[in-house]
């Protein structure tokens, strides 16, 4: 295995005060276990090298985090409400101090810069602290039914939910959706990504260690047809919230629909960038360029259909295309980097294969489109170069399916009513950037994407309180702000007599 991979691992127990063997596979009921399944081999997106294994969770451990999550849910809601908001605080500041080491973590494992790990990493922390806010505010309503009752709702946690994270934003996602659901009462049984396993088992022990109740969050690792079938099967898991790809989301969600279980799917996009000839050029490609190039285009939200009014196609791409050869792309570990490998073998297939396909069908590589031409000696892993994409027509698979990698296509539009057309002419519906200095066009043209988050002359900006999620193949249900918080409760409705003798009689008559 890879001498400075383990290095770095072993550095990285020592700094968790941990033992250098002790396996980070697991965590259960406050414990860190080993897998009992097969062997799952991590490579090194660096250098293509394996990096470390480790073993698949597997059915036996599931069903003992469930368990474990059943027991701690109990033991969370007998806590008062400020309780397990003091207590949420306090795990947001247990994280604070291991923030560099969960970025290192990641970096190497998902092979992610480590400016982007840090800034990754923060935002759990923030997601923790915004949260715990909402422990003691969250309050039912009281209905003005007739005199004769009184009605009152509850919003009640659902039990144990089970949460499926892919590699892409490991921690993001991690916290994205732990924080909601204990903030709302729940116990949870986490499966992350099996490219990128160990930072969620910190994250998870770290956040325990604070004061939460033991085995109020569990973690298993293991890939999705064994560990992560036994966890949208368990019969103690009442609801399901998936973020992945839609293929793997319509399995989750049909699991789910088999033991009547709802589900949230945040899953993939494709989304529109669109750019009307009197923006600010400057910033409209900047932004494009961040849109789709940061995380090497490794993102849910990347802006991977640029949309050009026809006036300025020629200069906007031009200019994408040398601002793409300024990204500096290199290993993960320098603080310089800004652009790292794709994150595994079958993706980085997947991105060139697209392309490939992509130019039989007519497309031309503007740029990009094969491995950059100065990486440093170790650096044989998954690297591609920022591509952009021209003469690219709608019906392609590059302009309608997710590439999930540092490739944008450019597609021209004439009007206002073309460029909304064609940004909403695929089957996502994740999100999207209008960039114009018109501002009644901007709002104009905001309010007819159907894309669940909308840019204005901006991309990318995302914060916990403000609601996201997508339409059509981009999934459904909220996550972040109240909406997220909204989608781990549900509602009880509680009657009570009032009137001086009972209503409830044979006969009553209301059709029920
Ligand atoms: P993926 O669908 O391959 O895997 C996601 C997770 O699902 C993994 O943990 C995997 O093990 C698990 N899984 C797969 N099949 C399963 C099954 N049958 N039962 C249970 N679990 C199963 O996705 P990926 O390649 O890891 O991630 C990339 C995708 O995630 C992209 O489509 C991206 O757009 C999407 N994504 C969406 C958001 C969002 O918020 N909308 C955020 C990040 C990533």
């Amino acid at each position: 295995l890879n001498a400075t991979a383990v290095d770095t691992l072993a550095e990285l127990l020592t700094a968790l005060e941990l033992q250098a063997a002790t396996p980070l596979s697991n965590w259960i009921d406050g414990e860190l276990v080993a897998g009992q399944g097969e062997l799952i081999e991590l490579i090194d997106p660096v250098t293509g090298l394996p990096l470390i294994e480790y073993r698949d969770a597997g059915g036996a451990l599931v069903a003992a985090a469930v368990e474990a999550a059943t027991r701690a849910q109990q033991e969370w809601m007998a806590l008062t409400a400020s309780e397990r908001g003091r207590r949420m605080t306090a795990a947001a500041w247990a994280l604070r101090g291991h923030e560099e080491t969960l970025a290192q973590l990641e970096s190497v494992v998902a092979g992610k810069p480590i400016r982007d790990c840090r800034g990754e990493v923060a935002k759990v922390r923030e997601m923790f602290e915004y949260y715990a806010g909402w422990c003691d505010k969250q309050h039912g309503e009281v209905i003005p039914v007739p005199t004769s009752h009184l009605n009152y709702v509850r919003h009640v946690p659902y039990g144990v939910v089970g949460q499926i994270t892919p590699w892409n934003a490991p921690m993001f996602t991690c916290g994205w959706q732990l924080a909601p659901a204990i903030a709302a009462g729940n116990g949870v049984v986490l499966k992350p990504s099996e490219m990128t396993p160990f930072s969620s088992v910190v994250i998870a022990m770290l956040l325990e260690r604070s004061g939460l109740p033991r085995g109020l969050i569990n973690i298993v690792n293991g890939v999705g047809q064994t560990t992560g079938a036994a966890l949208t099967g368990d019969a103690g898991i009442s609801k399901l919230v998936f973020v992945g790809s839609p293929e793997s989301g319509r399995r989750i969600a049909q699991a789910g629909a088999e033991r009547l279980v709802p589900s949230v799917l945040e899953l993939g996009g494709k989304s529109a960038n669109i750019v009307f000839s009197d923006a600010r050029l400057d910033d409209a490609v900047a932004g494009a360029q961040a849109a789709i190039f940061a995380a090497a285009g490794q993102s849910c939200v990347a802006g991977s259909r640029l949309l050009v009014q026809r006036e300025v196609l020629d200069m906007v791409c031009e200019r994408l295309a040398r601002a793409a050869a300024e990204i500096a792309i290199g290993l993960p570990s320098e603080e310089t980097t800004q652009m790292g490998p794709v994150q595994n073998a079958r993706q980085y297939l997947h991105i060139t294969s697209m392309i490939e396909a992509a130019e039989q069908q007519g497309a031309r590589v503007l740029c990009g489109g094969k491995r950059p031409e100065s990486l440093p000696a170790e650096a044989q892993g998954y690297y591609l170069a920022p591509t952009v994409l021209v003469d690219v027509t709608e019906d392609m698979a590059i302009a309608q399916q997710e590439v999930f990698g540092p490739v944008v296509v450019v597609m021209p539009f004439d009007s206002e009513e073309g460029a909304v057309r064609l940004a909403n002419a695929t089957r996502f519906g994740l999100a999207g950037a209008v960039w114009t200095q018109d501002p009644a066009r901007a709002h104009r043209v905001a309010a007819r994407l159907r894309a669940g988050t909308v840019w204005i002359n901006s991309y990318k900006a995302i914060n916990v309180m403000s609601p996201f999620g997508g339409f059509g193949d981009s999934g459904f249900g909220r996550s972040s702000g109240v909406e997220g918080l909204k989608e781990y409760t549900v509602a009880q409705s509680v009657w009570v007599e009032t009137a001086t003798s009972a209503s409830v009689a044979m006969g009553y008559g209301n059709g029920v």
